[in-house]
């Protein structure tokens, strides 16, 4: 069934690209906006930076050792374990922002790295932990997940007092995934001065995606020389298409939010042209990429991608927030296979358990039947939208998937489901109780909770996976934070701009909307809502 796949790109409905239909209001421009709630002044975001000094007693597969290291032959051998260690790396990543870093000297289970020679800087704008993992790429032509994962560990900064500081020299870390341990330095300073970003803060590297308002490019911040995905929204493109409230939830709801699976926003500001949103670059790929690539993915992957998704959103609805643009063209993957949830721009705010609202926006392939029906929907949407996604893994298309759009409308609202004869028995109970067209049956309707404790999920350890101690068995192929291999060339080819807006200037009343969009977040102000970095460290 995947293999005669050709699906393309999926355009997300805004409520005002249709000529008629229903709208709650919510894509409208109004003074009230939600963009005003988040604090947005007298900020002192900070820097961490972080030395990497060296690992120890890393457990080696064994036919990964050099074939002499345990005899007496010194030369030979030695050449071969170096050339074994340059293979090491280590992924430090804070606030989904990650460095890959190569050994440069050491033994094979004792990599040395840089050390004080390469530090590296990372921008807080909120807390979050500090994670470290090594690997060992494997040699010869990499089809993306045959590097070895050797052992990881997270460390949480102290972001209390304004400058703090570890040893000199650093300290050993435990790892608690593999084995051994590993030696970083950590220090923090606050910065003084409120920290009021523009373009030329960023060198503009690549193109990687473009939407409806505008687009997204991969981008070097200046001082901390970070990688960064910046999306720019023009104003004029939002206030024409009376998108402007919806824009500023987008960046509400980034700025709330602090779970593992959703993007972080790291800062936001505007020009009088343009909304610029900086957030973490998350560069293995959307998931439709891969997914385009392969067809369809087997079982175990699906229900990982699908897990993690499941938390991403239950996250979303405990700030009241219904996603509702839930497809494979939103969903990227991390440098090391774990999902990141992107593009907010469709997001409702403000939707208590029962609360229905009836703005006819989604993407069609993944329209839930109440929201074609013109009956108002609650959150359960995004439990079907999750019903499409796993069907769309599993198979290679959509369950109602027709060339047609009006023709697969009608099939969202009639067509049995059909679930392939080899389909896994528990994907299609799953999938039986997602793709219940009734939303008041439908499974989640009580909660992301009844979701998890399906037998589907049976082998999912929750708390491992939240705070990601559940390996991916699939890792992008990507060399590090630079690397754009997994974006459409269609977009990298381009010369990356921030091109120039011509027309009607934009009146200072209505530039009065977009007040509250500039945000630094203060490294205290550390969200406590569900899924929060600092909720899931309660767990441990
Ligand atoms: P909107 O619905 O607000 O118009 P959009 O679809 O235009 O959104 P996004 O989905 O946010 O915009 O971004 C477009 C594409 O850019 C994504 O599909 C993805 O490929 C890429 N992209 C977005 N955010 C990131 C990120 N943080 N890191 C890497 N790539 C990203
Ligand atoms: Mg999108």
């Amino acid at each position: 069934m995947g293999s005669d796949k050709d699906k393309s790109r999926s355009t997300t409905i805004t409520p005002q690209s249709l000529s008629s239909g229903p709208t709650s209001g919510d894509g409208t421009a109004t003074s009230n906006n939600p963009g005003d709630v988040a604090p947005s002044s007298n900020v002192n975001p900070g820097v961490l930076i972080v030395t990497l000094y060296e690992a120890k007693d890393l457990t080696i597969p064994a036919a990964q050792r050099p074939s002499s290291s345990t005899g007496d032959a010194p030369a030979p051998g030695h050449s071969r374990q170096l050339s074994k260690i340059f293979r090491t790396y280590a992924v430090l990543e804070f606030d989904k922002t990650q460095v890959v870093v190569s050994a440069n000297s050491g033994v094979i289970d004792a990599p040395v790295f840089a050390g004080e020679t390469t530090q590296f800087k990372f921008d807080v704008s909120r807390e979050a932990e500090l994670s470290v993992g090594i690997y060992m790429r494997n040699p010869g032509p990499r089809n993306g997940n045959e590097d070895i994962f050797l052992g990881s560990c997270k460390v949480t900064p102290s972001f209390e007092k304004p400058k703090q500081s570890q040893p000199r020299g650093g300290e050993w870390q435990q790892f608690t995934s593999g084995g051994g341990s590993v030696k970083i330095g950590l220090e923090y300073s606050r910065k003084n001065e409120e920290m009021n970003l523009q373009m030329s803060d960023f060198e503009l590297i690549t193109v990687v995606g473009k939407g409806s308002f505008g687009k997204v490019m991969q981008v070097k911040k200046r001082d901390t020389q970070r990688i960064y995905a910046l999306k720019t929204i023009r104003k004029q493109h939002i206030i024409s298409r009376s998108e402007v409230s919806h824009t500023m939830a987008e960046r509400t709801v980034l700025a709330q939010i602090n779970n593992p699976f959703i993007v972080p926003l790291k800062f936001s500001f505007q020009s009088k042209e343009k909304l610029y949103l900086v957030l973490a670059f998350v560069n293995g790929g959307e998931l439709f990429h891969h997914l385009q690539r392969e067809s369809t993915f087997e079982v175990n992957r699906a229900r990982f991608y699908t897990a993690e998704l499941l938390c991403a959103l239950e996250c979303l609805h405990g700030f009241n927030v219904i996603y509702r643009d839930l497809k494979p063209e939103n969903i990227l993957l991390d440098y090391t296979g774990h999902i990141a949830l992107c593009d907010f721009g469709l997001c409702k705010l403000n939707m208590k358990e029962d609360d229905k609202t009836n703005t006819f926006c989604g993407t069609p392939e993944y329209l839930a039947p109440e929201l074609l029906l013109d009956q108002g929907y609650t959150k359960t949407v995004d439990w079907w939208t999750l019903g499409v996604l796993l069907y769309e893994m599993l198979t290679g298309l959509p369950p109602f998937y027709d060339e047609n759009t009006n023709e697969m409308y009608k099939k969202i609202l009639h067509d049995p489901l059909q679930l392939p004869n080899d389909m896994d028995p528990d994907a299609k109970s799953l999938l039986i109780g997602l793709l219940d067209r009734d939303p008041s049956k439908r499974l989640g309707a009580n909660g992301a909770a009844e979701i998890k404790s399906h037998k589907f999920f049976k082998s999912i350890d929750w708390q491992k996976l939240l705070q990601k101690k559940i390996q991916p068995t699939f890792r992008p192929n990507v060399m590090d934070a630079m690397d754009t291999r997994n974006f459409d060339p269609e977009f990298t080819q381009e010369v990356p701009t921030d091109s120039l807006v011509e027309g009607a200037v934009i009146s200072n009343s209505v530039q009065g909307l977009f007040e509250g969009w500039s945000y630094n977040r203060p490294a205290q102000l550390n969200s406590e809502a569900p899924g929060s970095i600092r909720d899931t460290s309660r767990l441990k």
